[in-house]
């Protein structure tokens, strides 16, 4: 019988090569797919049955001459019909349906499950009924900014030019995310449908997907999915036969954390140093090579085949207030299940982090939870019954940002925090801006005064002057939001600040 072992890097960075090599010593077909994202329980091997894919995991090679292929039965590691687990069967996948069920890199496979049904219907509508199709649904940016995808394509839709492009941004460099690789990795053909789909949209037929140089496997098994896409007549010259166009080329990033703000990726697109264009002109009208360009995250463009195939309304079915679809969110920190979740807007901190999460990996309590990457704040756990939805988490003076949730238990230090999120700032600032290149770095040594209790009154004002001027005065997201997890940690967890006065010696 067939055997699943996922080939993403999460899986393998814990045996799962290893253990699939072992399996196919023993005669059996491997078949590596994507990760279903339910990380603890990596390498997760599955063996197709009658009954569906009977799964056993965390599996080591050692495990592997145990366990009962043939039959499927019982085995110590054994967790039955993987589709059965409340881990997965809790979740609402829209984007993520696939992974973890599929041969990554094969168009027959795609096909056979929903795949291509998206740009099949986009090539038969007309670009603006796509473009409306979009916003209907109403998709906002993944990547953080929350922007709506309808009214940026609208833009680059409606402007003229000789050239235009589509960049994808799959940088991915917030602490605890991995939903961009999962896709990238597990399901790279529903990025490069999507993309497609955006290029017919808007009349750009050449687009790019800006990897960073950290995922190695999800640039190789990208690259692999557009040959095969190109080879299969879905991507290339004259798609399927029609007169529409769209060529994909990979782009890999260098290591900058600030590549991953889009004006920067364009200037490294372009081969130059990433640093930050100043805005305007925006990137919809002046992007790639001065061109009218659709900047989107790898999660924006992910959710658009389903949107073409099931129709907009159909996504914004999901989903509260303004936040409509779901999000993939990534259970990361201590936490005992550690993982991707994809749910609907509206599913509440507690049950990400609680409920699929299963507490903090010590077992200690739950203190504080960091969402949306290191410029997201540190939610205490009193909040922890906020709902997941761009207009709550704003006005609690946080943000859902791309979905990465990580938490913290009860030993952390939250002026260390602090202190890291400011570091983090003056190691990755790209520099062209005077609030966050020396705000930064004056904010560190601030941060050390407070927690070293020197004048420690003055210098909390100090702070909080400095970082509302990088607030109001950063040209971009990195100096503008490091301020939100320093005054969160400050405004909820004070008594971390509150150390006592060194005594002269
Ligand atoms: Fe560069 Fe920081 Fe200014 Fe952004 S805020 S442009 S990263 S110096």
């Amino acid at each position: 019988s067939k055997v699943y072992v996922p080939r993403d890097s999460a899986a393998r960075s814990v045996g799962a090569d290893e253990v699939a090599a072992a399996l196919a010593a023993a005669g059996h077909e491997v078949i590596r797919n994507g990760s279903r994202g339910l990380l603890f329980l990596e390498p997760l091997v599955e063996v197709e049955t009658k009954d569906g894919r009977i799964a056993y995991g965390p599996v080591t090679v050692e495990d592997v001459a145990s366990l009962p292929i043939a039959t499927a039965g019982a085995h110590k590691l054994r967790l039955g019909n993987i589709e059965d687990h409340p881990y997965l069967k809790n979740q609402e996948r829209l984007t993520f349906a696939r992974c973890g069920i599929t041969d990554p890199v094969s168009v027959s496979d795609y096909v056979a499950h929903g795949g291509f049904e998206g740009l099949k219907k986009a090539l038969g509508l007309g670009r603006a009924a796509i473009v409306a199709e979009v916003t209907e649904s109403g998709l906002r940016g993944r990547g953080g900014a929350g922007f709506p995808t309808g009214i940026k394509w609208k833009t680059v839709h409606d402007a003229a030019a000789d050239q235009k492009y589509i960049c994808c941004n799959a940088d991915e460099g917030d602490s605890g995310t991995f939903a961009d690789r999962m896709v990238m990795e597990g399901d790279p053909l529903m990025l490069i449908e999507g993309m497609t789909i955006a290029g017919i949209a808007v009349g750009a037929t050449r687009g790019y997907v800006y990897i960073r140089s950290e995922y190695p496997d999800a640039i190789a098994t990208m690259k692999e999915a557009i040959a095969a896409a190109v080879a299969a007549k879905w991507l290339g010259a004259n798609i399927q036969g029609t007169d529409k166009t769209f060529h994909l080329e990979v782009r890999r990033g260098a290591g900058a954390y600030i590549c991953g703000e889009e004006t920067a990726m364009l200037e490294s697109i372009e081969g130059k140093r990433g640093t930050v264009r100043p805005k305007p002109p925006i990137p919809a009208l002046e992007g790639l090579f001065g061109k009218p360009t659709v900047i989107n995250n790898v999660l924006s463009f992910a959710a658009v085949p389903f949107i073409l195939a099931k129709g907009g309304a159909a996504y914004k079915n999901y989903g509260m207030g303004r936040s409509r679809g779901t999000l993939p969110f990534q259970l990361a920190g201590n936490i005992r299940q550690g993982g991707l979740v994809e749910k609907a807007f509206g599913v509440t901190l507690r049950e990400l982090v609680e409920g699929f999460g299963g507490g903090t990996f010590t077992g200690k309590l739950i203190r504080a939870i960091q969402v949306g990457g290191p410029l997201g704040a540190y939610v205490p756990a009193a909040q922890l019954d906020m709902p997941m939805d761009y207009e709550t988490f704003a006005a609690a003076q946080a943000m859902v940002g791309h979905g990465g949730i990580v938490v913290f238990d009860e030993s952390v230090d939250m002026a260390q925090q602090a202190r890291f999120a400011m570091e983090f700032c003056a190691i990755e600032s790209c520099g062209k801006c005077t609030p966050c290149r020396i705000g930064s770095t004056r904010g560190v040594e601030v941060i050390d005064k407070i927690i070293a209790g020197d004048d420690r009154d003055a210098n909390l004002d100090l702070l909080a002057d400095l970082c509302q001027t990088m607030t109001d005065g950063s040209l971009c997201a990195m100096g503008g939001l490091t301020p939100m997890p320093v005054l969160s940690a400050i405004k909820h967890f004070p008594e971390d600040f509150d150390k006592p006065a060194k005594i002269a010696a």
